[in-house]
C-alpha cells in the first residue's frame, strides 16, 4: 500500500503540457466571463446561462490548477515552484471579482422577474439556489471598483499573512532531548507526542512545544492582527453587524440555532467535566489535569496500529454499515489518495481536499500509529465520501457551508468508533472510550474556549492589535471558562491562538462552533440509522444536497430540526452515556 498520495490524475509536472494547456483554458474563460455584460439584445435566459456556463467551466480549471498546487505545498513548504503557483492562482481568480459583482447586480435587480429564469430554462432551475444566494447578498456588496480593490489588496494583505503564519508554524522545528540526544524536530510531530504512552515524554514535549513559539509568537500576533483587522474593516464597511453575522450568513445558519447550540454546550461543561476530574484522578495528578496529559492514553491495551492495519480496520467496520462506502473507502487506500506519514516540510495535521473535476478526494495525514490516528484517517475519508456523493452535482453547487462540513466525517468517525467499541474487552473499551471522549472534549469544551476567545479577540481587535502577551492571557482566560477548575491552572495552552490554522483564514471566521455543529449533527444523524429501514438512502440524500439548501432544509432531509434544543441534547446524551460508562470502567480497571 503506497504511503504518499498519487496526484497524476491532476497533472504530472508543473511543466507539463497538460497543466499549460489548463492554465490557458482558465485564463481564456477568466477573460470571457470578464467581458460579460448586459446586453439589450439577450434575454434574461440567455444572460444568465452563459455566465453559469462560462463560470462554471472556469472553476472546472481553477480547481484542477489549484488542487494540484496547493495539494504540493501542504507536503512541501519548500516547494518554491508550487508556491508561486497557488499565488499566481489564487490572484487570478479575484479578477472575478468584478464580472461577478456585475452579474450579481443585475441578478437582484430583476426582483421578480428571476422566477422566470428557472421556468424556462433547465441549466437555471438547477443553479437555482445558487443564483437567489447570490441576488440576495448583493445587499452586502461595494461598487464594483472597491470589490475589485478589495479582493486584489488581500492577497496582500490577509492572504498574504495567512500564508506567513502557514509558514512559520510548518518550517518551526522544537528542540528536544530525546534519549539523552538533543533533536531537532517538526512542530507536528512534537504536538504528536501529546499521545505518547509516556508520561515524561508528553510532558517535555508540551514545554518544549510552549518554549519553540517564543521563534514565531511576534510573526505570529502581527499575522493575527492583520487578518482580524482586515476582517473587521470588510464586514463593517459591507454592512454586516459583526464577523459573526458574516459568517451565520455564510453558513446559511439562523442564529437561534446558534443560541441553541451554545446552550446545550454550556448545560454538557458539567458533565465533560465529571470525565475530566476522573482522567486525572487515573493519571495521579493533584492540582487538576495539565493540557498536555488532555490526549494522555489511559489503560494498559495498546491498541496500536500498522498503517495497513487501520486501513483494514477502517474498511471491515464501515462494511456493515454500507458496502459501497467501504468499497469507497478501500478504494482510498488502494489508489493512492492518501498521503499519510509525517515528514520534514510537511504540514501538521490532517484535512481531506475533494477535487470536484476529476471526481475524486486526497488525504493527508501524519499517521504514527496511534488509535485516534486511525479514526482521524476515519474522518477524512468520510470527508472524501462526502465529496464522492456530491460528485454529480454541478461544481457551482458542491460549496457546502462549514457547519455541514463536518457531518459526512463524525459519521465516518463514530461508524468505526462504535465498531470498535463492541467487538472490545472491557479493558480495551476503556481505552476507546477515554479516546473518543478526549476527542469529543476538543470539539466541544476546547472549541467553546476558541468560541469565547475569538469573539473577545474580535471586541478588543476592534480598538487596537494585541500584542502575544495579551493574546496569551485571552487563551487562558478562555480555557478557564470553558474547562473550570478541572484543568491544573499552572499548565493550560497559552499558544493555542498561534497553532491553529483556523484563526488565520480572513474568508473563514469561527471555525470552531461549526466543528461542535458537526460533532453532535453527526451524531444525530448517526443515532437515526436505528429506525429507518432505507437509511443510508436519505443519508446520502442529505449530503447530495448540502451544497444547495440552507441548513434547516438540510436537515429536513433526515426530519432534523436543528432550531430544537431537543435535537442537541439527545446527541449530547450519547456522550454522557459514554462519560457514566467510562467512570464505571475506570473504576474497575484503570
Ligand atoms: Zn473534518
Amino acid at each position: 500500500m503506497e504511503k504518499q498520495w498519487n496526484l497524476d490524475k491532476l497533472y504530472s509536472d508543473f511543466d507539463s503540457s497538460e497543466f499549460a494547456e489548463d492554465k490557458k483554458n482558465f485564463l481564456s474563460l477568466l477573460k470571457e466571463i470578464n467581458s460579460w455584460s448586459v446586453e439589450q439584445e439577450q434575454s434574461p435566459v440567455q444572460l444568465a446561462e452563459k455566465f453559469i456556463n462560462k463560470l462554471k467551466k472556469c472553476y472546472f480549471y481553477y480547481s484542477k490548477l489549484v488542487a494540484y498546487s496547493r495539494l504540493t505545498v501542504s507536503v512541501n513548504a519548500e516547494d518554491e515552484r508550487a508556491q508561486k503557483e497557488v499565488e499566481k492562482l489564487e490572484k487570478k481568480i479575484t479578477e472575478l471579482t468584478r464580472s461577478r459583482v456585475r452579474f450579481q447586480k443585475w441578478l437582484s435587480e430583476l426582483d421578480d422577474r428571476a422566477k422566470t429564469l428557472y421556468e424556462n430554462s433547465a441549466l437555471l432551475a438547477e443553479h437555482e439556489f445558487f443564483l437567489e444566494e447570490l441576488a440576495a447578498k448583493s445587499q452586502y456588496l461595494l461598487s464594483e471598483e472597491e470589490e475589485e480593490l478589495a479582493a486584489r489588496l488581500q492577497q496582500t494583505g490577509s492572504s498574504a499573512w495567512s500564508k506567513l503564519h502557514q509558514r512559520l508554524t510548518s518550517t518551526l522545528t522544537v528542540t528536544l532531548k530525546v534519549e539523552g540526544e538533543k533533536k531537532e524536530l517538526p512542530l507536528s510531530e512534537v504536538r504528536n507526542m501529546a499521545y505518547d504512552k509516556n508520561a515524561d515524554i508528553r510532558k517535555k514535549a508540551y514545554e518544549a512545544e510552549i518554549a519553540a513559539y517564543d521563534k514565531i509568537e511576534k510573526g505570529g500576533a502581527a499575522a493575527l492582527n492583520a487578518i482580524k483587522g482586515e476582517v473587521l474593516t470588510m464586514t463593517e464597511k459591507r454592512g454586516y453587524d459583526s464577523p459573526l453575522e458574516k459568517t451565520l450568513k455564510d453558513s446559511r445558519m439562523e442564529e437561534k440555532t446558534l443560541e441553541t447550540l451554545i446552550e446545550a454546550i454550556e448545560n454538557s461543561l458539567s458533565d465533560f467535566r465529571k470525565y475530566l476530574k476522573k482522567k486525572a484522578e487515573i493519571l495521579g495528578h493533584k492540582k487538576g489535569l495539565p493540557f498536555y496529559d488532555l490526549f494522555a492514553p489511559v489503560g494498559e491495551v495498546g491498541l496500536e496500529f500498522e498503517y495497513e492495519e487501520a486501513a483494514e480496520f477502517i474498511v471491515k467496520n464501515i462494511r456493515p454499515l454500507s458496502s459501497e462506502m467501504a468499497d469507497f473507502f478501500k478504494k482510498a487506500f488502494s489508489s493512492s489518495w492518501i498521503d499519510a506519514l509525517p515528514r520534514a516540510n510537511k504540514r501538521g495535521g490532517a484535512f481531506c481536499y475533494p477535487i470536484h473535476p476529476i471526481q475524486e478526494s486526497r488525504v493527508m495525514a501524519n499517521f504514527t500509529g496511534s488509535f485516534s490516528n486511525m479514526l482521524t484517517l476515519a474522518h477524512e475519508l468520510g470527508h472524501a465520501y462526502h465529496g464522492h456523493c456530491l460528485k454529480e452535482e454541478s461544481i457551482l453547487n458542491t460549496d457546502y457551508p462549514m457547519p455541514l462540513a463536518e457531518t459526512a466525517s463524525i459519521f465516518s468517525e463514530t461508524a468505526v468508533h462504535e465498531a470498535a467499541l463492541e467487538e472490545a474487552s472491557p479493558e480495551e473499551r476503556l481505552v476507546i472510550l477515554e479516546n473518543h471522549l478526549s476527542g469529543a472534549t476538543q470539539i466541544i469544551v476546547d472549541i467553546y474556549s476558541r468560541f469565547i476567545f475569538e469573539k473577545e479577540l474580535f471586541a478588543e481587535r476592534k480598538e487596537a492589535s494585541l500584542s502575544s502577551d495579551e493574546l496569551q492571557s485571552l487563551m487562558i482566560q478562555a480555557q478557564k471558562e470553558a474547562y473550570g477548575d478541572v484543568l491544573d491552572e499552572e499548565h493550560l495552552h497559552p499558544y493555542m491562538w498561534l497553532n491553529k490554522s483556523h484563526y488565520y483564514s480572513a474568508g473563514q471566521n469561527y471555525y470552531n462552533f461549526p466543528y461542535a455543529f458537526g460533532f453532535l449533527f453527526g451524531l444525530g444523524v448517526y443515532a437515526l440509522k436505528e429506525d429507518n429501514d432505507n437509511f443510508m438512502e436519505k443519508y446520502k440524500s442529505l449530503l447530495k444536497v448540502t451544497g444547495k439548501k440552507k441548513i434547516s432544509e438540510v436537515a429536513k432531509q433526515a426530519d432534523i430540526n436543528p432550531g430544537a434544543g431537543e435535537f442537541w441534547e439527545k446527541s449530547l446524551d450519547k456522550v454522557r452515556e459514554d462519560i457514566t460508562l467510562f467512570i464505571k470502567l475506570a473504576d474497575e480497571y484503570a
